[in-house]
């Protein structure tokens, strides 16, 4: 508490009143850790979830399906199921704003500025794989991060790009069923996560962040189709950076109604400070024009016409998918592309906004389910295909527990040993689910984790 700035102390005082000396304190008390279940990888009531929630004595979270709390002395950023993408850490406030956005399987979402990933991969766990969701994040270095998270957690529709709003919203209006912006706040709500941001904190630092939400925020806006909903959300306290920016928005867009507020506290739950509004979208803002036809997302071949480098590429992907993963399936309602050496399967559906032509000039990092890549002809499957698949779907697995020395020894990039006649791609699997390829020939099954995720530990 020492370290909150005595402005900041007044503007609190003055919003809660009474409540001060309660929110005060609670920067005293131990916060509340919390992760989320890959809902892709682990099923309510099987025996990996059970056993997880027991090893880690995980409690469930009220207000997130798959949410738990658990204590700091876990760390389960070090264990190897994280690796696996059987979670994700997140901050238990953070979990509400995907919970109202409450997209639904088969539709078209946006998440504007999504690194490094908590909200959008907690989207496309509900979404199930199925439609489309374009997590989208402004700074280079923070949408790596996000495109990492989005392939360890194994997600398959989802596209990565990197681009101002204003350049998808020029590029996509009135194309999503459901638009979440978790905006760039002045992040009160993690002052007791991270002490030092209190100290970056000023009242005109605040109002540099609402000048920004009010310009980012009619972007989301007009990126969202009528009928659909728009959840802006911050991780701050200030009415200025929440209420206030909601409230004007409406009133400059009627065409949006506000379905409901919701507030976070840390002293009256277990969690840090959130904010989140609902929005409905009544009516279309785009002036009256002929409706716009779908974009193809590919012309239909003529009998006869010259199969595409595509073609090539995904016909190879089958042949070398029948071999090492004769139980996958490539995702319906997808198409092969190309980028450069790298093959994706992109997810498009009807009306979808991705197309290999919609996406033309906006910086892609990740567009669709990374299958492999081409090397001097041979194909190598990517990592986010290990990721994405079961290990059932694999003719060769090496499954190890979880507690193994095996386990530790692959994570750090090491070679195992093969039993004489294991022979090409497959599998480590921690108990029982996928972490990452090895390819195996005289008698060692090679390593083949990418080295940037590698475990550091001896
Ligand atoms: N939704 C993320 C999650 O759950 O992991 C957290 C997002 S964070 C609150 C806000 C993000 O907005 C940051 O990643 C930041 O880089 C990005 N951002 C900053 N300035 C922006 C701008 N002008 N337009 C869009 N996004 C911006």
């Amino acid at each position: 508490m020492s370290t909150l700035p005595p402005s900041y102390i007044s503007c609190i005082s003055r919003l809660l009143g009474n409540d001060t000396a309660a929110f005060l304190r609670s920067y005293e008390q131990p916060r509340a850790f919390g992760l989320r279940l890959n809902p892709l990888k682990l099923r309510a009531g099987d025996r990996v979830t059970e056993n997880l929630i027991g090893l880690f004595g995980l409690k469930p979270i009220p207000w997130c399906s798959d949410g738990y709390f658990y204590e700091e002395s876990i760390r389960p950023g070090r264990h190897p199921f994280h690796a696996a993408g059987l979670y994700y850490i997140q901050e238990p406030s953070a979990m509400i704003a995907a919970e109202l956005l409450d997209p639904q399987p088969g539709e078209l979402v946006l998440d504007l500025a999504a690194a490094p990933g908590g909200k959008a991969t907690q989207i496309a766990g509900k979404m199930n794989g199925e439609g489309l969701l374009i997590a989208n994040e402004i700074h280079p270095a923070r949408a790596k991060i996000l495109s990492g998270n989005v392939e360890r957690l194994g997600i398959s529709n989802t596209l990565v790009t990197q681009s101002s709003p204003q350049q998808l919203s020029e590029r996509f209006p009135e194309r999503f069923d459901r638009v979440l912006l978790d905006a760039p706040c002045s992040g009160e709500g993690m002052f007791r996560k991270d002490p030092d941001a209190a100290k970056q904190w000023s009242p005109e630092a605040v109002d540099a962040c609402a000048v920004r939400q009010r310009d980012i925020l009619p972007h989301a806006a007009a990126m969202l189709k009528p009928g659909g909903t728009l959840v802006y959300s911050t991780c701050t306290f200030n009415t200025l950076e929440n209420e206030e920016i909601i409230a004007d928005f409406v009133s400059r867009q009627p065409e949006f109604r506000l379905i409901r507020e919701e507030r976070m506290w840390p002293h009256l739950g277990q969690g840090e400070g959130h904010y989140a509004a609902v929005l409905r979208k009544e009516a279309s803002s785009l002036p009256d024009e002929p409706e716009a036809k779908p974009t193809r997302t590919s012309k239909p071949r003529k009998n006869g016409s010259l199969p595409t480098l595509e073609d090539a590429a995904i016909q190879t992907f089958r042949t070398f998918a029948e071999e090492v993963l004769p139980g996958f399936r490539l995702p319906p309602n997808g198409s092969p592309l190309l980028f450069g050496d790298a093959l994706y399967w992109m997810p498009v559906s009807p009306n979808t906004p991705a197309s290999s032509k919609s996406l033309s000039g906006l910086r892609v990092l990740r567009p669709g389910l990374h299958l492999g890549d081409f090397r001097k002809s041979r194909f190598e499957p990517a990592h986010a295909l290990a990721m994405a698949v079961a290990a059932e779907d694999a003719a060769l697995t090496s499954d190890y527990s979880a507690d193994s020395p095996e386990i530790a020894a692959y994570w750090r990039g090491e070679t195992l040993p093969a039993s004489p006649g294991m022979k090409g791609w497959g599998l480590t699997t921690v108990d029982g689910l996928p972490l990452g390829w090895f390819k195996a020939s005289d008698g060692q099954q090679k390593n083949r984790l990418p080295k940037g995720l590698r475990s550091l530990s001896p």
